[in-house]
């Protein structure tokens, strides 16, 4: 089989290793100048690389039947497996999270480099591929400077637009209409969010309870860092919770996360403290005690945001006040007006839709030697692992088809 892999990212290398091995004469296609650079910036350059349950709860899809069967082919052992192939040792996280054993993304994309050699793949470096057609004599493909070759079969693994700057871009939708298949609507996600009254308290960064409500309605929240920045709010729960609020804003819903800002103290505990500061220290103004109990920068911001004039000593407020604070403490409300955008995401959702994709094989059932993989499908994981073993596991899938005898 003589084929064609357009993108050296993710799934495209793993593809072409699984289908050279398979005894396929295989081309990989890379836009860019070295193979995986969104790799290398995975995980903070630790590599997230996969996640031990996989369940199709934890992905972004119109599709999770697709996602179900997929992982039942190819679970996280099957792609460690995979990955102790090429000599690459994965370290497993308690909370079910693989990282290489280096704690280094460059070894993945060293070990998959390394494997592309020796089972003699043609990488094409810096060689974009501008179009994909079926011709009567197989897929033609096209590359920006002009050239062009013809293949049996061809995988489409250029992944989708989160983080341009590493070299992502959505071309993969392009030639999957022109070929004949649908695409859900694409939006970022994990992503930070845009909101106001954030920018004087950049750089701050907490362990909070933040809470996503959509149109009123309470979605899900999550307790982990949550970051101030000059545009909104970032972290790590904020991540997490961006797949639905960025699915709401893309609807033009109403978006608001509330943020507790002590999450391990009852409103109760709260007012008893603030209470007995009053009676200790009634000399003492709002600020300083409030100071000494949230970071100033935060402390200030809040007390603007309720209107509570910070100089006031404590011990002359009433209990309405009191209230407020407690409140604002316990629930600080912000309205999200958009997301930071695909350049500042670590995933698309939405895709190339896999209503008409084999599962088994990864190829198109409308088009016979046409394959996909990887994030330009219409699936997005969650952050823990879960988009790169979705990139694997599909890769591999597509590797082992494309190599088959018809
Ligand atoms: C900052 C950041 C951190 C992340 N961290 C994690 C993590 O720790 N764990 C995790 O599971 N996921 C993580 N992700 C998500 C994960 O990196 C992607 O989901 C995954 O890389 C998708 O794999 P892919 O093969 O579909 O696409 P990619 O890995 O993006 O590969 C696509 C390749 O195609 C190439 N290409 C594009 N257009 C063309 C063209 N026209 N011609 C030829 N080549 C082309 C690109 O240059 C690229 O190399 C992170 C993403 C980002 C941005």
């Amino acid at each position: 089989m003589n084929v064609a892999i357009i993108g050296g990212g993710a799934s495209g290398m793993v593809a072409a290793i699984v289908a050279a091995r398979a005894g396929a004469k295989v081309t990989l296609y890379e836009a860019q100048e070295a193979l995986g650079k969104k790799l290398l910036a995975t995980g903070n350059g630790r590599c997230n690389i996969a996640h031990r349950t996989v369940a199709p709860s934890r992905f972004v899809t119109d599709n999770s039947a697709f996602v179900e069967s997929l992982f039942v082919r190819i679970d996280s052992a099957s792609i460690e497996a995979f990955f102790a192939s090429i000599g690459l040792l994965w370290v497993w996280h308690e909370e079910g999270k693989a990282f290489p054993i280096t704690y280094e993304a460059k070894s993945v994309v060293k070990a998959l480099s390394l494997a592309l050699q020796e089972v003699g793949v043609t990488v094409q470096l810096g060689q974009a591929v501008q179009t994909i057609v079926d011709t009567p004599k197989g897929y033609s493909v096209r590359t920006v400077d002009g050239s062009s070759a013809t293949y049996t079969r061809v995988l489409i693994a250029t992944g989708l637009d989160a983080a341009p700057q590493l070299g992502a871009t959505q071309e993969a939708l392009a030639w999957a209409k022109a070929l004949g298949h649908s695409v859900v609507p694409t939006y970022p996600i994990l992503v930070p969010l845009e909101c106001a009254h954030t920018a004087t308290m950049q750089g701050v960064r907490m362990r909070m309870e933040a809470t996503l409500f959509i149109d009123n309605q309470k979605i899900t929240s999550y307790i982990d860092d949550v970051l101030f920045t000059a545009y909104g709010l970032s972290g790590l729960a904020i991540l997490d919770l961006s797949r639905y609020a960025s699915a709401a804003l893309a609807q033009s819903k109403r978006v608001k996360v509330t943020l507790d800002l002590l999450p391990s103290w009852s409103k109760n505990g709260l007012t008893q403290h603030f209470e007995s500061a009053q009676k200790e220290f009634p000399k003492r103004d709002w600020l300083a005690v409030l100071s000494l109990l949230l970071p100033q920068k935060v402390a200030k911001e809040l007390l603007k945001t309720l209107s509570i004039d910070g100089a006031l000593p404590c011990g002359k407020e009433d209990a309405r006040t009191l209230k407020r604070l407690v409140e604002g403490i316990k629930g600080w409300k912000f309205e999200i007006t958009a997301t930071h955008g695909a350049k500042h995401a670590e995933a698309m959702a939405g895709g190339i839709d896999t209503a008409s994709i084999e599962v088994a094989s990864m190829e198109s059932r409308l088009k016979k030697g046409l394959f996909f993989a990887g994030e330009a499908l219409d699936v997005a994981g969650d952050r823990g692992g879960f988009n790169l073993a979705f990139a694997w596991a599909s890769g591999m899938v597509a590797g082992q088809a494309l190599a088959l005898k018809d």
